[in-house]
């Protein structure tokens, strides 16, 4: 079993995307270990995605990220940081796959709905940012 970190991002939120969103993940073999509603910082959001802190977009991300409230998840399957990835779908919603979670929901490149954490290494980066131990209440076995 693998666990890996999920944003609903301010755009997904914004739109009442949450139930839809969280389904597909359901429906895709993504269990939710746990979730919560928070409006991420400024200083939050910086840090969260610091390694992409010399790209051009970086301040654009930055306040797009803390622009409204997010939801963030553990999830848990066999393969779940690539089984999250597929479901995702390409950073660009117009090159993601039929189907995918951006396909179906994401409005450009910036306001794409969701993330993921792209490897195992970071996801236990990401979930200890955003959660404590005692909140992964919903493991399997
Ligand atoms: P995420 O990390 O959010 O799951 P990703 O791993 O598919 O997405 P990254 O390359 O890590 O993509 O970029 C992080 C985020 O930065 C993207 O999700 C997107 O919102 C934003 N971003 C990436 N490239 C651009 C761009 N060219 N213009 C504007 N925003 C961008
Ligand atoms: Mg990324």
């Amino acid at each position: 079993m693998e666990m890996t970190f999920s944003i609903i991002k301010p755009d997904g939120v914004r739109r009442n995307l949450v139930g839809s969103i969280l389904g597909m993940m359901e429906s895709a073999g993504l269990r939710i270990v746990t979730t919560k509603m928070i409006h991420m910082s400024r200083r939050e959001a910086e840090q969260f995605y610091a390694v992409h802190k010399e790209r051009p977009f970086f301040g654009e991300l930055v306040e797009f990220m803390c622009s409204g409230p997010v939801v963030v998840s553990a999830l848990e399957a066999p393969n779940a940081v690539v089984k999250y990835r597929e479901l995702m779908g390409a950073t660009d919603p117009k090159k993601a796959d039929k189907g995918t979670i951006r396909a179906v929901h994401a409005l450009s490149i910036g306001e794409n709905t969701v993330h993921g954490s792209d490897s195992k290494e970071n996801a236990a980066i990401e979930l200890g940012f955003f959660f404590s131990g005692t909140e992964l209440v919903n493991r399997a076995g």
